[in-house]
Formats: structure tokens, C-alpha cells, sequence
């Protein structure tokens, strides 16, 4: 299964939040939406930058409360990994596990164009795993 496959039934919306916005902004967006990153985007459209709850709680742990005045440029990460529509569900495993992160956006011709999150490759890898599961017991039980 591709990114594009995925976005076609969880649909393309992304969170975004600007690079001036402050951290308070950014977890009011992020708890009553249930999600842990927004994607930073500059004035110019592009993407900027990712930040996500857990540079919140970094910035906490290092400037007490006083962090959630601080904007997003001082915390978010600048160097953003992204798949594109094309990426299948392995590509997007690999770049989690080994960037260590949970959340990749999707970028095509440098508009960003969806997001993926660690709950959406295990819901859609649990999918094809059940639908492999499915055809070899098919196979077995019809010879
Ligand atoms: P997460 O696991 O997504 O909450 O993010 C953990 C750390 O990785 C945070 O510092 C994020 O800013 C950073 N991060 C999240 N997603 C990405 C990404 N796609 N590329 C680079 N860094 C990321």
C-alpha cells in the first residue's frame, strides 16, 4: 500500500500553525484535535519546520511554564523528513524507526499535500496484514 492510497481514505487535511505562533497555540491546537505534531509553514506556503508535543515538553523541561510564550521557530526541528505520494508503507516504517519520530508529511512539488502519523501505518499495515491472513487461509481451506 502507497501514501497515496492511504490519503484517499483518511483524507488530506494537515494541521499547520505559522512559525511566529507561540508553544500556547500550538497545544491548543494539538488537544482538542487529539493530535501530538503540527507542520510549520512559512509566509511564502513553504514548509518550514515540524513541531510536535514532545519539543513542548522539551522547551517545559528547560524554561519551566515560561516556554509556552516562546514561538515556534525557537523549538520546532528545521530539517523536515518527508515521504511523498509514491512512498509505500515499508518506506514509511523505515524513516519512522530510524529518524525516531512519529510523523511525516507528505509533499509533492513542495506543496504539502497530507500527513502521516505512527497510528495511521499501524492501522493500514494491521489491514494488509489481516488481508494476507485472509487470502492464505483461503488458499489453504480450497487446495
Ligand atoms: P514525534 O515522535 O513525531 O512526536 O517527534 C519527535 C521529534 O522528532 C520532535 O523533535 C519532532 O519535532 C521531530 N519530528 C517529528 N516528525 C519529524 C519529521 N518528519 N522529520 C524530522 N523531524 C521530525
Amino acid at each position: 500500500m502507497n501514501v497515496a492510497s492511504i490519503l484517499k481514505s483518511k483524507g488530506r487535511a494537515v494541521s499547520t500553525v505559522r512559525p511566529n505562533a507561540t508553544l500556547l497555540d500550538v497545544v491548543k491546537k494539538l488537544a482538542p484535535k487529539k493530535i501530538g505534531a503540527v507542520v510549520v509553514v512559512g509566509d511564502s506556503g513553504r514548509v518550514d519546520g515540524i513541531i510536535s508535543e514532545r519539543d513542548i515538553i522539551r522547551a517545559v523541561a528547560d524554561h519551566g511554564v515560561h516556554a509556552l510564550g516562546m514561538t515556534v521557530s525557537e523549538v520546532m526541528t528545521r530539517v523536515v523528513v518527508s515521504c511523498q505520494e509514491m512512498s509505500e508503507l515499508d518506506e514509511l516504517m523505515e524513516m519512522m524507526t530510524k529518524g525516531r519520530f512519529r510523523h511525516l508529511p507528505v509533499i509533492e512539488d513542495d506543496a504539502l499535500v497530507g500527513i502521516i502519523s505512527i497510528g495511521d501505518v499501524v492501522k493500514y499495515h494491521l489491514a494488509e496484514v489481516q488481508l494476507e491472513v485472509s487470502a492464505m487461509r483461503n488458499y489453504i481451506a480450497t487446495g
